[in-house]
């Protein structure tokens, strides 16, 4: 489905009608292609007194090919990315810290740019006033995601003290260096571009980083559910294009598009309907013989029955709650019961904004995604030992065949109300999928990460 507004306000005629009436102004996102730079200009670090981040980064910075600005500001310039390491912050009154970076950069970031401001978990911090504090960075943030337009776009990121910190020993264990490694480049990247105003945490879990950044799933086994279309045919393509070896899962009576989608990329296919009573252990059963593991699961397959509830037949309640959560459980009983996910492995689950703000005439479906969170929530501390990750992504409005379905008012409304003005692609949410199945990312679980290009609802 196309976004006729958005091109039409980068004509010649659109830019002069959205001058003049003040109309919403979705801009060019700057999207991920193999090969790219990560960043369109240099980057600008900045750091607090006492931050413990500013090595770490320059290096990851450094090997990521990301060019570094001076950073006294004395060749003032534009740049692709700023970047601050908050960690050194312990007192509210430190904060004046954040402005004083920010303040004179806020016009001079390219369009596409990033933001990206690094923290400690307030949990992790030792007094209540540095909680206090980096708790305070979530406000800045989702508030210059709000600000700085034209494609720019802000995440917090929380990076967990190394396990010797207490101790005077290292800050960073060499996995959690390693998982913000893989968590910067991808918000860099143009494979982040509809993901802004997000709060992600790195730390624990085994990652390790690829041979080739640009073939980062190299030889993983990935199983994708609802793989015939949409979001689903997008995640097998992305995925594919990154490496890894792509098992497509859809219902039979999508068997043709499946095999389409399977062909394209070299991958198999296999027709399952995922609620049926023998679903979970024929697929393990065709894992086992066919790969002997899988690496990485990721529940793409949901459906929509909306009806108000009053009017909701316990059918259509049924069939969502089934379809979105219980069979995921169901699947991940059987694979971790057999072992069939090793050290390494990897959930993602597709949640939904709806799961976290709710809707009206979606109360089964609000359900099942806010589910999906839960089982975020209790599975990722559950699995941490077996060094498997447990995260999920929430998606907004993305231009799929479910969202044209949409009354246009409602449509239009959708697509607008955040800080993009434009709905998502379901390349962005596959690409942020991908980002989480790499084995450099073992160090973020139980996130829920939002693509939804800061979307107002329920944030
Ligand atoms: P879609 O309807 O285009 O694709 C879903 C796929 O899942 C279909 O190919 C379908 O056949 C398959 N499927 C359904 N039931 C199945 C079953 N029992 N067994 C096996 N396969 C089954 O939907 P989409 O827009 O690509 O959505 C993908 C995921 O993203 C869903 O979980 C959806 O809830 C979520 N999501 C989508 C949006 C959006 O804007 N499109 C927003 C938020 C969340």
């Amino acid at each position: 489905m196309t976004d006729r507004y958005a091109s039409f306000v980068q004509s010649a005629a659109g830019r002069a009608l959205v001058k003049r009436l003040g109309l919403p102004d979705p801009p060019r996102l700057r999207r991920h292609h193999p090969g790219d730079p990560l960043l369109a200009g240099p980057a600008l670090l900045g750091a607090a007194t006492g931050g413990r981040l500013a090595e770490p980064i320059t290096k990851i910075l450094t090997a990521a090919g990301v060019e570094l600005a001076d950073p006294t500001g004395a060749n003032p310039q534009r740049y692709g990315a700023l970047l601050f390491d908050a960690t050194g912050i312990t007192d509210s009154t430190e904060l004046r810290q954040l402005y004083d970076f920010f303040h004179p950069q806020a016009r001079a970031v390219l369009p596409s740019g990033r933001v990206i401001v690094l923290g400690t978990p307030p949990q992790e911090c030792p007094t209540p006033r540095e909680a206090t504090a980096q708790r305070a960075l979530e406000g800045l943030v989702r508030s210059i995601g709000k600000e700085f337009g034209r494609g720019t776009t802000a995440q917090l990121v929380y990076v967990t003290r190394g396990d010797g910190a207490a101790a005077g020993g290292p800050d960073l264990s060499a996995d959690t260096h390693t998982g913000l490694a893989s968590t910067v480049r991808f918000i860099l990247s143009g494979r982040s571009a509809y993901v802004s105003g997000q709060v992600i945490r790195v730390g624990g879990g085994a990652a390790s980083a690829p041979a080739d950044w640009d073939r980062p799933l190299d030889g993983q086994v990935v199983l994708v559910t609802g793989a015939a279309r949409g979001i689903g045919a997008a995640l097998a393509k992305v995925l594919a294009r990154d490496g890894a070896q792509v098992v497509a899962l859809d219902i039979p009576a999508a068997g043709d598009a499946l095999a389409a989608v399977a062909n394209d990329i070299g991958g198999t296919a296999v027709q399952l309907d995922l609620t049926a009573p023998d679903a979970p252990t024929r697929l393990a059963e065709h894992l086992a013989s066919r790969h002997g593991r899988v690496d990485v699961v990721v529940h793409n397959a949901g459906i929509t029955r909306d009806k108000t509830l009053g009017r909701m037949d316990a059918d259509r309640w049924d069939q969502v709650i089934d379809v979105n959560l219980s069979s995921q459980e169901r699947i991940n009983d059987v694979l971790l019961e057999r072992e069939l996910i090793p050290a390494g492995g990897r959930i993602i689950s597709v949640s939904s904004i709806a799961g976290i703000a709710g809707n009206r005439g979606q109360t089964n479906y609000a359900t099942s995604k806010a589910g999906v969170i839960g089982l975020v929530d209790s599975l990722a501390p559950a699995l941490r030992d077996r060094g498997i990750s447990v995260n999920a992504v929430a998606p907004g409005f993305i231009e799929t065949r479910l969202t044209a379905r949409i009354p246009l008012v409602v449509r239009e409304a959708g697509r607008r109300m955040n800080s993009l003005a434009q709905g998502g692609l379901p390349v962005d949410v596959a690409e942020t999928i991908g980002w989480l199945a790499w084995p450099a990312s073992g160090a973020v679980s139980g996130n829920v990460v939002r693509v939804c290009g800061q979307s107002l609802l329920g944030a």
